[in-house]
Protein backbone atom coordinates (compact mmCIF):
# COMPACT_ATOMS: atom_id res chain seq x y z
CA UNK A 1 0.00 0.00 0.00
CA UNK A 2 1.41 3.34 -0.88
CA UNK A 3 0.36 6.98 -0.17
CA UNK A 4 1.40 9.91 -1.93
CA UNK A 5 1.93 13.52 -1.12
CA UNK A 6 -1.19 14.02 0.20
CA UNK A 7 -2.21 17.29 0.29
CA UNK A 8 -1.54 19.30 4.33
CA UNK A 9 1.68 18.00 4.65
CA UNK A 10 4.44 20.31 5.48
CA UNK A 11 7.17 20.93 2.79
CA UNK A 12 10.79 22.30 2.71
CA UNK A 13 12.54 23.01 -0.41
CA UNK A 14 15.92 21.99 -0.43
CA UNK A 15 15.86 19.31 2.22
CA UNK A 16 13.98 16.33 0.77
CA UNK A 17 10.30 15.39 1.09
CA UNK A 18 9.14 12.22 2.18
CA UNK A 19 7.21 11.44 -0.67
CA UNK A 20 5.28 7.91 -0.16
CA UNK A 21 4.68 5.81 2.95
CA UNK A 22 4.51 1.78 1.79
CA UNK A 23 2.98 -0.24 4.30
CA UNK A 24 3.24 -4.28 4.72
CA UNK A 25 1.77 -6.87 6.35
CA UNK A 26 4.30 -9.40 7.13
CA UNK A 27 4.09 -12.53 8.85
CA UNK A 28 6.26 -15.65 9.81
CA UNK A 29 4.65 -19.30 10.90
CA UNK A 30 6.61 -19.58 13.70
CA UNK A 31 3.88 -21.46 15.46
CA UNK A 32 4.70 -24.13 13.99
CA UNK A 33 8.05 -24.70 16.24
CA UNK A 34 6.74 -23.01 18.93
CA UNK A 35 9.14 -20.79 19.06
CA UNK A 36 8.00 -17.73 21.60
CA UNK A 37 5.38 -19.81 22.91
CA UNK A 38 4.67 -18.95 26.67
CA UNK A 39 1.46 -19.17 29.42
CA UNK A 40 -0.65 -16.87 27.23
CA UNK A 41 0.19 -16.96 23.98
CA UNK A 42 0.74 -20.39 23.10
CA UNK A 43 0.85 -20.21 18.72
CA UNK A 44 2.62 -16.47 17.74
CA UNK A 45 3.19 -16.36 14.43
CA UNK A 46 5.77 -13.18 14.63
CA UNK A 47 4.77 -10.56 12.97
CA UNK A 48 5.18 -7.08 11.41
CA UNK A 49 3.85 -4.04 10.36
CA UNK A 50 6.56 -2.91 8.55
CA UNK A 51 6.94 0.55 6.90
CA UNK A 52 9.02 2.51 4.59
CA UNK A 53 9.07 6.20 4.46
CA UNK A 54 10.49 7.02 0.62
CA UNK A 55 11.70 10.49 0.34
CA UNK A 56 12.68 12.66 -2.82
CA UNK A 57 16.10 13.09 -1.75
CA UNK A 58 18.13 10.80 0.44
CA UNK A 59 17.85 7.63 1.95
CA UNK A 60 14.29 6.01 2.72
CA UNK A 61 13.60 5.41 6.56
CA UNK A 62 12.36 1.76 8.06
CA UNK A 63 10.53 1.22 10.77
CA UNK A 64 7.86 -1.75 12.57
CA UNK A 65 5.26 -2.81 14.92
CA UNK A 66 5.55 -6.24 16.44
CA UNK A 67 2.74 -8.30 16.48
CA UNK A 68 1.73 -11.66 17.02
CA UNK A 69 -0.24 -12.64 14.11
CA UNK A 70 -3.55 -12.22 13.80
CA UNK A 71 -4.10 -8.41 14.22
CA UNK A 72 -1.36 -7.16 12.21
CA UNK A 73 -3.55 -5.80 9.53
CA UNK A 74 -5.84 -3.69 12.47
CA UNK A 75 -1.60 -2.37 13.05
CA UNK A 76 -0.91 -1.65 9.27
CA UNK A 77 -4.78 0.33 9.17
CA UNK A 78 -3.95 2.24 12.17
CA UNK A 79 -0.26 3.26 10.35
CA UNK A 80 -1.99 4.29 7.33
CA UNK A 81 -4.64 6.48 9.47
CA UNK A 82 -1.50 8.32 9.98
CA UNK A 83 -0.18 8.82 6.50
CA UNK A 84 -1.26 12.73 6.24
CA UNK A 85 1.38 13.58 9.12
CA UNK A 86 4.32 11.90 7.04
CA UNK A 87 3.71 11.71 3.27
CA UNK A 88 4.65 15.45 1.97
CA UNK A 89 6.44 16.22 5.22
CA UNK A 90 10.40 17.40 4.82
CA UNK A 91 12.46 14.34 5.64
CA UNK A 92 13.30 14.62 9.48
CA UNK A 93 16.86 15.46 10.36
CA UNK A 94 17.36 17.35 13.52
CA UNK A 95 15.82 17.32 16.65
CA UNK A 96 13.37 20.00 16.02
CA UNK A 97 11.93 17.69 13.51
CA UNK A 98 11.61 14.69 15.13
CA UNK A 99 10.11 16.62 18.11
CA UNK A 100 7.36 17.77 16.06
CA UNK A 101 6.46 14.63 13.89
CA UNK A 102 6.67 12.81 17.28
CA UNK A 103 4.34 15.45 18.56
CA UNK A 104 1.82 15.60 15.35
CA UNK A 105 1.38 11.79 15.58
CA UNK A 106 0.54 11.67 18.81
CA UNK A 107 -1.79 14.79 19.27
CA UNK A 108 -4.43 13.88 16.26
CA UNK A 109 -7.70 14.73 18.36
CA UNK A 110 -9.91 12.23 16.30
CA UNK A 111 -7.64 9.91 16.80
CA UNK A 112 -6.26 10.44 20.04
CA UNK A 113 -10.07 9.74 21.08
CA UNK A 114 -8.60 5.39 20.01
CA UNK A 115 -6.11 5.51 22.85
CA UNK A 116 -5.35 8.15 24.35
CA UNK A 117 -2.13 7.29 24.24
CA UNK A 118 -1.83 3.20 24.14
CA UNK A 119 -2.37 0.36 22.05
CA UNK A 120 -2.91 0.35 18.55
CA UNK A 121 -2.63 3.84 17.52
CA UNK A 122 0.26 4.87 19.89
CA UNK A 123 2.41 2.00 18.12
CA UNK A 124 0.92 2.67 14.94
CA UNK A 125 2.93 6.25 16.05
CA UNK A 126 5.51 4.48 16.97
CA UNK A 127 6.23 2.65 14.16
CA UNK A 128 6.41 6.01 11.99
CA UNK A 129 8.40 7.86 14.69
CA UNK A 130 10.92 5.35 14.23
CA UNK A 131 11.00 5.14 10.50
CA UNK A 132 11.49 8.76 11.48
CA UNK A 133 14.54 8.35 13.50
CA UNK A 134 16.12 6.07 10.67
CA UNK A 135 15.70 8.42 8.12
CA UNK A 136 17.37 10.89 10.42
CA UNK A 137 20.25 8.56 11.26
CA UNK A 138 20.97 7.09 7.97
CA UNK A 139 20.89 11.08 6.31
CA UNK A 140 23.55 11.83 9.38
CA UNK A 141 25.80 8.77 8.46
CA UNK A 142 24.96 7.67 12.20
CA UNK A 143 23.77 4.63 13.78
CA UNK A 144 20.46 5.76 16.17
CA UNK A 145 22.52 5.12 19.17
CA UNK A 146 25.08 7.28 17.53
CA UNK A 147 22.80 9.98 16.27
CA UNK A 148 20.77 10.27 19.72
CA UNK A 149 24.71 10.45 21.99
CA UNK A 150 25.27 13.16 19.47
CA UNK A 151 22.45 15.50 20.48
CA UNK A 152 23.08 18.42 23.22
CA UNK A 153 21.21 17.65 26.99
CA UNK A 154 18.91 20.43 25.28
CA UNK A 155 18.05 19.05 21.70
CA UNK A 156 17.16 15.72 23.98
CA UNK A 157 15.39 17.50 26.72
CA UNK A 158 13.69 18.85 23.48
CA UNK A 159 12.30 15.17 21.80
CA UNK A 160 9.95 14.53 25.47
CA UNK A 161 6.71 15.30 25.58
CA UNK A 162 6.18 16.22 29.55
CA UNK A 163 2.96 16.22 30.03
CA UNK A 164 1.75 14.25 32.80
CA UNK A 165 5.56 13.45 34.06
CA UNK A 166 5.83 16.90 35.49
CA UNK A 167 5.20 15.91 38.90
CA UNK A 168 7.78 12.68 38.79
CA UNK A 169 9.81 14.15 36.22
CA UNK A 170 10.46 17.98 34.99
CA UNK A 171 12.56 18.92 32.01
CA UNK A 172 15.12 20.86 34.35
CA UNK A 173 15.54 17.67 36.45
CA UNK A 174 15.86 15.45 32.60
CA UNK A 175 18.27 18.45 31.54
CA UNK A 176 20.37 18.40 35.09
CA UNK A 177 20.35 14.39 34.32
CA UNK A 178 21.32 14.65 30.98
CA UNK A 179 24.10 17.09 31.39
CA UNK A 180 25.47 15.39 34.61
CA UNK A 181 26.07 12.67 32.36
CA UNK A 182 27.71 14.33 29.01
CA UNK A 183 31.48 14.66 30.41
CA UNK A 184 32.03 10.51 29.91
CA UNK A 185 29.98 10.30 26.59
CA UNK A 186 32.90 9.84 24.64
CA UNK A 187 34.85 7.42 27.07
CA UNK A 188 31.83 5.09 27.30
CA UNK A 189 30.94 5.14 23.84
CA UNK A 190 34.51 4.00 23.04
CA UNK A 191 34.46 1.14 25.75
CA UNK A 192 30.87 0.67 24.24
CA UNK A 193 32.25 -0.27 20.93
CA UNK A 194 35.76 -2.32 22.32
CA UNK A 195 32.92 -4.52 24.34
CA UNK A 196 29.08 -4.60 23.47
CA UNK A 197 26.81 -4.27 26.01
CA UNK A 198 25.72 -7.19 28.01
CA UNK A 199 23.09 -9.21 26.82
CA UNK A 200 20.84 -12.19 28.22
CA UNK A 201 18.80 -15.10 26.04
CA UNK A 202 15.27 -16.25 26.32
CA UNK A 203 15.68 -18.66 23.73
CA UNK A 204 16.25 -22.00 25.91
CA UNK A 205 13.02 -21.04 28.08
CA UNK A 206 9.86 -20.95 25.90
CA UNK A 207 7.58 -23.22 27.11
CA UNK A 208 6.81 -25.32 24.29
CA UNK A 209 10.40 -26.94 24.42
CA UNK A 210 10.16 -30.63 26.14
CA UNK A 211 12.91 -31.10 28.67
CA UNK A 212 15.17 -31.89 26.61
CA UNK A 213 15.38 -29.13 24.42
CA UNK A 214 15.94 -26.81 27.08
CA UNK A 215 18.39 -28.40 29.20
CA UNK A 216 20.67 -28.62 25.44
CA UNK A 217 19.71 -25.12 24.93
CA UNK A 218 20.29 -23.47 28.39
CA UNK A 219 23.92 -24.98 28.16
CA UNK A 220 24.73 -23.91 24.89
CA UNK A 221 24.05 -20.41 26.47
CA UNK A 222 26.39 -20.28 28.84
CA UNK A 223 28.68 -21.52 26.31
CA UNK A 224 28.03 -18.88 23.56
CA UNK A 225 28.91 -16.31 27.08
CA UNK A 226 25.92 -15.45 27.96
CA UNK A 227 25.75 -14.58 32.08
CA UNK A 228 21.97 -15.17 31.84
CA UNK A 229 18.87 -17.05 30.24
CA UNK A 230 15.58 -17.15 30.61
CA UNK A 231 12.13 -19.57 31.07
CA UNK A 232 8.75 -18.99 30.69
CA UNK A 233 6.91 -19.75 33.30
CA UNK A 234 2.74 -19.68 34.89
CA UNK A 235 1.17 -22.75 33.07
CA UNK A 236 1.65 -25.46 35.92
CA UNK A 237 3.63 -24.90 38.91
CA UNK A 238 4.96 -28.59 39.45
CA UNK A 239 6.46 -28.18 35.52
CA UNK A 240 7.93 -24.54 36.37
CA UNK A 241 9.28 -26.55 39.67
CA UNK A 242 10.92 -29.31 37.39
CA UNK A 243 12.20 -27.03 34.65
CA UNK A 244 13.88 -24.35 36.93
CA UNK A 245 15.38 -27.23 38.69
CA UNK A 246 16.83 -28.85 35.47
CA UNK A 247 18.25 -25.10 34.36
CA UNK A 248 19.72 -24.91 37.26
CA UNK A 249 21.77 -27.95 37.07
CA UNK A 250 22.43 -26.87 33.56
CA UNK A 251 23.86 -23.97 34.36
CA UNK A 252 25.44 -23.87 37.28
CA UNK A 253 24.70 -21.48 40.80
CA UNK A 254 26.78 -18.64 38.91
CA UNK A 255 24.18 -18.08 35.86
CA UNK A 256 21.42 -16.03 36.54
CA UNK A 257 17.82 -17.17 35.54
CA UNK A 258 15.24 -14.92 35.29
CA UNK A 259 11.53 -15.87 34.67
CA UNK A 260 8.82 -14.63 32.78
CA UNK A 261 5.21 -15.23 33.43
CA UNK A 262 3.36 -13.46 30.77
CA UNK A 263 0.80 -11.31 32.58
CA UNK A 264 -0.75 -14.61 33.71
CA UNK A 265 -1.82 -14.41 37.35
CA UNK A 266 -3.60 -12.65 39.88
CA UNK A 267 -1.62 -10.53 42.47
CA UNK A 268 -1.95 -13.38 45.18
CA UNK A 269 -1.56 -16.70 43.21
CA UNK A 270 1.59 -14.57 41.66
CA UNK A 271 2.96 -14.29 45.61
CA UNK A 272 2.36 -17.81 45.66
CA UNK A 273 3.24 -19.27 42.94
CA UNK A 274 6.98 -17.16 42.85
CA UNK A 275 7.44 -17.80 46.30
CA UNK A 276 7.29 -21.56 45.34
CA UNK A 277 10.27 -21.25 42.75
CA UNK A 278 12.06 -18.38 44.90
CA UNK A 279 14.52 -21.78 46.47
CA UNK A 280 15.72 -21.79 42.46
CA UNK A 281 16.73 -17.81 43.34
CA UNK A 282 15.26 -16.51 39.81
CA UNK A 283 17.03 -13.00 39.24
CA UNK A 284 13.42 -11.33 38.43
CA UNK A 285 9.40 -12.58 37.94
CA UNK A 286 9.04 -10.68 34.60
CA UNK A 287 5.20 -9.74 33.74
CA UNK A 288 3.47 -11.88 36.83
CA UNK A 289 0.09 -9.52 36.21
CA UNK A 290 -1.72 -7.44 33.90
CA UNK A 291 1.04 -4.66 32.77
CA UNK A 292 -2.11 -1.78 33.85
CA UNK A 293 -2.00 -2.92 37.42
CA UNK A 294 0.61 -0.60 38.91
CA UNK A 295 -0.54 -1.47 42.51
CA UNK A 296 -0.45 -5.38 41.71
CA UNK A 297 3.00 -5.07 40.94
CA UNK A 298 4.03 -3.13 43.97
CA UNK A 299 1.94 -5.59 45.98
CA UNK A 300 3.72 -8.79 43.84
CA UNK A 301 7.09 -6.59 44.57
CA UNK A 302 6.43 -6.76 48.14
CA UNK A 303 5.26 -10.07 48.91
CA UNK A 304 7.35 -12.77 47.95
CA UNK A 305 11.61 -12.40 47.86
CA UNK A 306 12.31 -12.16 44.10
CA UNK A 307 12.94 -9.08 41.98
CA UNK A 308 9.96 -7.71 39.99
CA UNK A 309 10.40 -6.52 35.84
CA UNK A 310 7.77 -5.41 33.55
CA UNK A 311 7.32 -2.43 30.48
CA UNK A 312 7.10 -4.63 27.38
CA UNK A 313 3.45 -4.50 27.49
CA UNK A 314 3.46 -1.06 29.19
CA UNK A 315 1.18 1.27 27.10
CA UNK A 316 2.93 4.83 27.63
CA UNK A 317 5.42 6.99 30.00
CA UNK A 318 2.59 7.30 32.05
CA UNK A 319 2.25 3.96 33.41
CA UNK A 320 6.03 3.41 34.01
CA UNK A 321 5.71 7.02 35.66
CA UNK A 322 3.64 5.25 37.97
CA UNK A 323 5.28 2.11 38.52
CA UNK A 324 8.52 4.27 39.47
CA UNK A 325 6.52 6.35 41.79
CA UNK A 326 4.98 3.21 44.09
CA UNK A 327 8.20 1.66 44.12
CA UNK A 328 6.53 -1.46 41.67
CA UNK A 329 9.36 -2.82 40.02
CA UNK A 330 13.07 -3.38 40.36
CA UNK A 331 13.84 -3.41 36.81
CA UNK A 332 12.47 -1.57 33.66
CA UNK A 333 11.51 -3.29 30.56
CA UNK A 334 11.34 -0.64 27.90
CA UNK A 335 9.99 -1.98 24.28
CA UNK A 336 11.32 -0.07 21.14
CA UNK A 337 7.86 -0.51 19.13
CA UNK A 338 5.22 -0.77 22.11
CA UNK A 339 4.79 3.29 23.03
CA UNK A 340 5.25 6.12 20.71
CA UNK A 341 9.06 5.56 18.90
CA UNK A 342 12.46 6.96 20.17
CA UNK A 343 10.95 9.77 21.62
CA UNK A 344 8.47 8.37 24.28
CA UNK A 345 11.43 5.73 25.34
CA UNK A 346 13.77 8.51 25.99
CA UNK A 347 10.79 10.25 28.80
CA UNK A 348 11.11 6.66 30.38
CA UNK A 349 14.47 5.85 30.26
CA UNK A 350 14.82 9.42 32.04
CA UNK A 351 12.29 8.50 33.93
CA UNK A 352 14.05 4.84 35.06
CA UNK A 353 17.53 7.28 35.28
CA UNK A 354 15.78 10.20 37.74
CA UNK A 355 14.34 6.75 40.29
CA UNK A 356 17.96 4.71 39.98
CA UNK A 357 15.91 1.71 38.31
CA UNK A 358 18.15 -0.23 35.86
CA UNK A 359 16.94 -0.57 32.15
CA UNK A 360 16.60 -4.19 30.79
CA UNK A 361 14.82 -4.13 27.58
CA UNK A 362 12.74 -6.33 26.31
CA UNK A 363 13.20 -7.45 22.94
CA UNK A 364 13.06 -10.47 20.55
CA UNK A 365 9.82 -11.05 18.04
CA UNK A 366 10.20 -9.54 14.62
CA UNK A 367 13.14 -6.68 14.82
CA UNK A 368 12.96 -5.57 18.15
CA UNK A 369 16.38 -6.52 19.14
CA UNK A 370 17.59 -4.80 16.14
CA UNK A 371 15.94 -1.40 17.15
CA UNK A 372 16.47 -1.52 21.09
CA UNK A 373 19.95 -2.52 21.35
CA UNK A 374 20.26 1.16 20.30
CA UNK A 375 18.26 3.07 23.25
CA UNK A 376 20.15 0.41 25.76
CA UNK A 377 23.54 1.90 24.09
CA UNK A 378 22.35 5.30 23.62
CA UNK A 379 21.23 5.52 27.53
CA UNK A 380 24.29 4.10 28.93
CA UNK A 381 26.76 6.62 27.09
CA UNK A 382 24.40 9.93 28.09
CA UNK A 383 21.69 8.98 30.25
CA UNK A 384 22.13 6.59 32.83
CA UNK A 385 26.02 5.78 32.39
CA UNK A 386 25.72 2.95 33.43
CA UNK A 387 25.47 -0.86 32.05
CA UNK A 388 25.13 -2.28 35.55
CA UNK A 389 22.80 -4.45 36.23
CA UNK A 390 21.48 -3.78 33.25
CA UNK A 391 21.00 -6.64 29.84
CA UNK A 392 19.39 -6.51 26.77
CA UNK A 393 17.08 -9.94 26.00
CA UNK A 394 18.22 -11.62 23.00
CA UNK A 395 16.17 -14.39 21.04
CA UNK A 396 18.07 -16.14 18.12
CA UNK A 397 15.37 -16.03 15.76
CA UNK A 398 14.27 -14.13 12.37
CA UNK A 399 17.68 -12.01 12.42
CA UNK A 400 18.44 -13.30 8.44
CA UNK A 401 15.24 -11.21 6.85
CA UNK A 402 17.25 -8.40 8.11
CA UNK A 403 19.58 -6.32 6.51
CA UNK A 404 21.82 -4.94 9.17
CA UNK A 405 20.64 -7.80 11.85
CA UNK A 406 22.20 -7.67 15.56
CA UNK A 407 25.51 -9.37 15.90
CA UNK A 408 25.96 -11.43 19.33
CA UNK A 409 29.77 -11.92 20.87
CA UNK A 410 30.28 -14.04 23.84
CA UNK A 411 26.81 -13.23 25.32
CA UNK A 412 27.14 -8.96 24.70
CA UNK A 413 25.44 -6.92 21.95
CA UNK A 414 28.09 -6.13 19.58
CA UNK A 415 27.95 -1.87 18.98
CA UNK A 416 25.93 -1.02 15.43
CA UNK A 417 28.14 0.61 13.02
CA UNK A 418 26.34 0.87 9.78
CA UNK A 419 23.48 4.08 9.60
CA UNK A 420 20.33 3.76 11.16
CA UNK A 421 17.64 1.79 12.71
CA UNK A 422 19.07 -1.58 11.81
CA UNK A 423 15.09 -2.10 10.85
CA UNK A 424 15.43 -2.50 7.35
CA UNK A 425 14.48 -6.11 6.39
CA UNK A 426 15.42 -7.51 3.28
CA UNK A 427 12.97 -7.48 0.27
CA UNK A 428 13.47 -10.67 -0.30
CA UNK A 429 11.86 -11.55 3.15
CA UNK A 430 9.18 -9.12 2.82
CA UNK A 431 8.07 -10.25 -0.49
CA UNK A 432 8.12 -14.01 0.85
CA UNK A 433 6.49 -13.50 4.09
CA UNK A 434 3.93 -11.06 2.96
CA UNK A 435 0.00 -11.93 4.11
CA UNK A 436 -1.74 -13.75 2.90
CA UNK A 437 -0.32 -13.71 -0.49
CA UNK A 438 2.73 -14.38 0.02
CA UNK A 439 4.45 -18.05 -1.16
CA UNK A 440 5.04 -18.95 2.36
CA UNK A 441 1.99 -18.14 3.11
CA UNK A 442 0.02 -19.41 0.21
CA UNK A 443 1.60 -22.98 0.92
CA UNK A 444 -0.14 -22.94 3.74
CA UNK A 445 -3.26 -21.79 2.84
CA UNK A 446 -4.55 -19.81 5.85
CA UNK A 447 -3.08 -20.04 9.06
CA UNK A 448 -5.34 -21.94 12.45
CA UNK A 449 -8.59 -19.64 12.62
CA UNK A 450 -10.76 -19.18 16.12
CA UNK A 451 -13.94 -20.37 17.48
CA UNK A 452 -14.20 -22.31 14.10
CA UNK A 453 -14.45 -19.68 11.90
CA UNK A 454 -14.56 -20.86 8.10
CA UNK A 455 -11.47 -21.27 6.40
CA UNK A 456 -10.72 -18.50 3.20
CA UNK A 457 -9.38 -19.56 0.21
CA UNK A 458 -6.55 -17.13 -0.86
MG1 LIG B 1 8.51 -11.08 28.52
Amino acid sequence: MFFRNIPGGMRMAGTGTVTELEVHDVRFPTSEQLDGSDAMNPDPDYSAAYVVLHTDGGPPGHGLCFTIGRGNEVMAAAIRSLAPYVVGRSAPATAADLAALHHDLTHDSQLRWLGPEKGVMQMAAGALVNAAWDLAARRAGLPVWEFLAALTPEELVSLVDFRYLSDALTPDEALALLRAAAPGRAARAARLKAEGYPAYTTSPGWLGYDDGKLVRLAREAVADGFGQIKLKVGADLDDDKRRLRLARDAVGPGVRIAVDANQRWDVAEAVRWMTALAPWTPHWIEEPTSPDDVLGHAAVRSGQPVKVATGEHVANRVVFKQLLQAGAVDFVQIDAARVAGVNENLAILLLAAKYGVPVCPHAGGVGLCELVQHLAMFDYVAVSGSWEDRVIEYVDHLHDHFSDPVVIDRGRYRAPTAPGFSARMKPGSLAAHRFPDGPVWRARQRPRRPHGEQEVPV
